[in-house]
């Protein structure tokens, strides 16, 4: 196992960070690394950015429009880009959908779907999760009657989503839908597209600790939807669910993102002061900066042994859970030292803080204004992608066989 990167992926991380010099606009690197939140126009315009230098789908193969990158390529490019301040790509369509219709979809789904997600024509959302349908997600109960009428072979949507991130900007989801019920329930799922805009659905905004609108709650009432939109065959949605869920877990550590984020720390930790001093000298606030350094240097470590095995032939398997945990872990961990390192200033609750442009009167530090909406809004790190707990009984089953 070699965990140094050769000569020609040196020569790569180079011309990602070329890249990243002449395209990232220097404006949306800067939202996000003050922790503030970016419009939809900023996202679609990061996207676009990449699609056109044709590294936006970097986990597709080649033939549908992936630059074919390995797994090394992609782990120096995810980090260089979060390192950068660059937004990340919104996931559902690249880096959820999109693999799901590569493996599962038929032609006609590829031709039509594939090329709307990396031109930024269809904007989509996840409809897995409902209530009482989270950490249990195939008690899925949305469902999908088979109708046969005069307009043609459809499909009859009755439910309720939640959680639906960015759901209020998507004109199309995926969703679970149950099928049949008189099965064993992971066998009566199938996996649907709808669009949005088809009537009888209804979204509403869900307000988050942040008081931030990122999540919402999708309503069905029978909601027609074409028999071609389904995915696969019917009642073996659970099998592409999973799929998914895979790719969905893949660099969810984020080594970039906390790279970044303990700059950023350290960088405070220099001009904010406790007693006249630094509080980087502070021993007690240091050696939990120190520690949090150490992990995610373990973490890293971990990644790449993960990628050299991927290299080597292997697949990620409870590893990607244990990247999950640790690499959320740490990035809360990272904007809790945060909001101490402010202290009393980080107790006001500034929710416009989070929003470019802001303003406000200086109280304390830059950081203060934001971090304590940043931190509240981190606290979702160790619930989505399937909470940290859901991940430590993978773990449980898969590496120590209980
Ligand atoms: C900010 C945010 C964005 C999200 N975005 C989306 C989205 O776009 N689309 C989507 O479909 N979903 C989304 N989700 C939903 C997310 O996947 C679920 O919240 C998650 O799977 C947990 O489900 P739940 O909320 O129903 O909690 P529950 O499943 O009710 O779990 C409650 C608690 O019990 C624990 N628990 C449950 N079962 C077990 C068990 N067997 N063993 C040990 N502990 C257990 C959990 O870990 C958790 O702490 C999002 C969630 C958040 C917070």
């Amino acid at each position: 196992m070699d965990l140094k990167f050769t000569a020609e992926e040196e020569a790569f991380r180079s011309e990602v960070l070329d890249f990243l010099r002449e395209r990232l606009p220097q404006r949306i690197a800067e939202t996000v690394r003050n922790g503030q939140h970016l419009t939809r126009e900023d996202m679609a315009a990061w996207h676009a950015i990449l699609n056109e230098r044709g590294w936006l789908a970097n986990h597709w193969p080649k033939e549908y429009g992936g630059p074919g990158w390995s797994a090394v390529q992609k782990f120096i490019f995810e980090n260089e880009c979060a390192i950068a301040g660059a937004p990340r790509i919104v996931p559902f369509g690249v880096n959820m959908l999109g693999p799901v219709l590569i493996k599962y979809g038929n032609e006609a789904q590829k031709r039509h779907w594939l090329p709307r997600i990396l031109d930024g024509s269809d904007w989509w959302c996840q409809g897995y999760s409902e209530p009482g349908a989270g950490s249990d997600l195939a008690s899925v109960r949305t469902s999908a009657v088979r109708k046969t009428d005069a307009s043609g072979d459809h499909y009859v949507v009755n439910g309720q989503k939640t959680w639906t991130t960015l759901g209020h900007y998507a004109n199309m989801i995926f969703c679970l839908v149950r099928t049949a019920s008189d099965v064993r329930k992971q066998e009566g799922i199938s996996f649907l597209l709808i669009d949005m805009n088809t009537p009888g659905i209804e979204v509403r905004p869900i307000i988050t600790l942040d008081g931030e609108h990122e999540v919402n709650e999708v309503f069905f009432t029978d909601v027609r939807v074409p028999v071609e939109n389904l995915v696969g065959e019917e009642n073996k949605g659970w099998t592409y669910a999973k799929y998914l869920l895979t790719y969905e877990r893949t660099n969810i550590a984020g080594v970039g993102f906390s790279v970044a984020a303990l700059a950023r720390l350290k960088r405070a930790a220099q001009h904010v002061t406790r007693n006249g001093k630094p509080l980087a000298q502070d021993p007690q606030f240091a050696a939990r900066v120190a520690k949090v350094e150490i992990d995610l240097e373990n973490m890293k470590t971990t990644n790449l042994r993960v990628i050299a095995a991927v290299a080597g032939g292997g697949v990620p398997g409870a590893e990607s859970s244990m990247l999950k945990i640790r690499g959320t872990e740490i990035r809360q961990e990272i904007s809790s030292l945060l909001r101490r390192a402010m202290g009393p200033y980080a107790a006001p609750f500034v929710e416009e803080a989070l929003h470019e442009g802001y303003e406000g009167e200086a109280v304390g530090p830059d950081e203060a204004a934001s971090a304590a909406a940043l931190y509240f809004n981190n606290r979702k790190l160790s619930i989505f992608g399937g909470s940290n707990e859901i991940q430590k009984n993978i773990i449980s089953k898969m590496i120590l066989g209980l």
